[in-house]
């Protein structure tokens, strides 16, 4: 029997998730610097998004705007409320560069954010005013733990939050999701987590699909047992959907069919409901078409939507 995932409606087993895309936004509030381009942050719009990918069989999205940079817990219930898309929520931290310098994510110590993020995961989310230090915790918990690799690497301040973060997932057991981009180390990064003690079957690498062109980096990442997220579909600035299918396609030949995840990284501008493409249906109704044509089966697309988010956000036993 698997452990239960945590959506902001509470508990529930993996196998209720249905159709899953595992790294969306579908309700961002604010944005540092602010910039309209980053906002999603009409209630009614974001509901109009998810209720049509509901109807067309979407089950759960996992919303992966952390907290204290425009993750708004009240709004993400109520929109899983109304829609009935399940919605898995994240603690943790984004890249430093989206937060003001008066912002406490810079001066919290590690202890003091591990019981931040521990407590977003165990008994609720904060509803939290951005810079200012959050006070008020709803009912609502997240589901994971987002963390942000930039290009800086692990100095000083980031790994005071990979540490703070990692201690988390450990006491937990909720998975731990990195943002990836270019000309960061995710293999580092990954030995880091490791050195510490959290376990790579609990770490979610996304974006390499865009970020690190080595496909050996993403095998190897695969071999320690972590999972990778890619979502550079629908989107033709990166590359084609043909180029996504074949990076597919490698890790299907390799063997790793099992730990990958497939999802959009929506942002304003390519949600329908906020006048954008391709929208959040986009997966459904034309990227898994274009995997079958293009020979991967219906088994193994199961798996990257159903099965993998299923076993991959549920709690991991904390003695694994
Ligand atoms: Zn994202």
């Amino acid at each position: 029997m698997l452990n239960p995932v945590t959506t902001v409606l509470g508990d529930i087993p993996g196998s209720a998730l249905g159709f899953c895309q595992s790294h969306e936004h579908v309700y961002i509030s604010f944005s540092h610097p602010v910039s309209v381009e980053q906002l999603i942050d009409d209630p009614d719009k974001s509901l109009m998004e998810l209720l049509a990918y509901f109807r067309a069989g979407g089950g759960a999205v996992v919303d992966a705007q952390p907290l204290g940079c425009g993750r708004n817990a009240a709004i993400l219930s109520s929109l899983a409320r109304q829609s009935g898309v399940h919605i898995i929520a994240s603690t943790g931290f984004h890249k430093l560069s989206y937060y003001p310098e008066n912002h406490w994510i810079h001066s919290l110590s590690e202890d003091h954010l591990a019981h931040i993020f521990t407590g977003e995961l165990e008994q609720g989310m904060y509803l939290d005013g951005g810079a200012v230090f959050p006070q008020k915790q709803c009912s609502a918990r997240a589901g994971q733990i987002k963390t942000a690799l930039d290009r800086e690497g692990l100095t000083p301040r980031y790994r005071r939050l990979f540490t703070a973060a990692a201690a988390a997932a450990v006491k937990t057991g909720k998975p731990l999701m990195v943002h990836v981009e270019q000309s960061s180390d995710p293999a580092a990064l990954s030995d880091f987590l490791q050195d510490i003690g959290l376990p790579p079957e609990q770490i979610i690498f996304c974006h390499l699909d865009r970020a690190v062109p080595d496909r050996r980096v993403h095998r190897e990442i695969c071999r320690r047992g972590s999972c990778l997220e890619y979502d550079t579909i629908g989107r033709p600035k990166y590359h084609d959907d043909l180029e996504e299918i074949t990076l597919i396609r490698g890790l299907l030949e390799a063997g790793y069919g099992t730990r990958l995840l497939l999802s959009m990284d929506t942002t304003r501008g390519r949600l329908r409901s906020y006048g954008g493409v391709p929208g959040l249906t986009y997966i459904i109704e034309q990227f898994i078409p274009q995997m079958l044509d293009w020979g991967i089966d219906r088994e193994q697309i199961e798996g990257f939507f159903v099965k993998n988010p299923a076993r991959i956000f549920a709690s991991h036993s904390r003695n694994s």
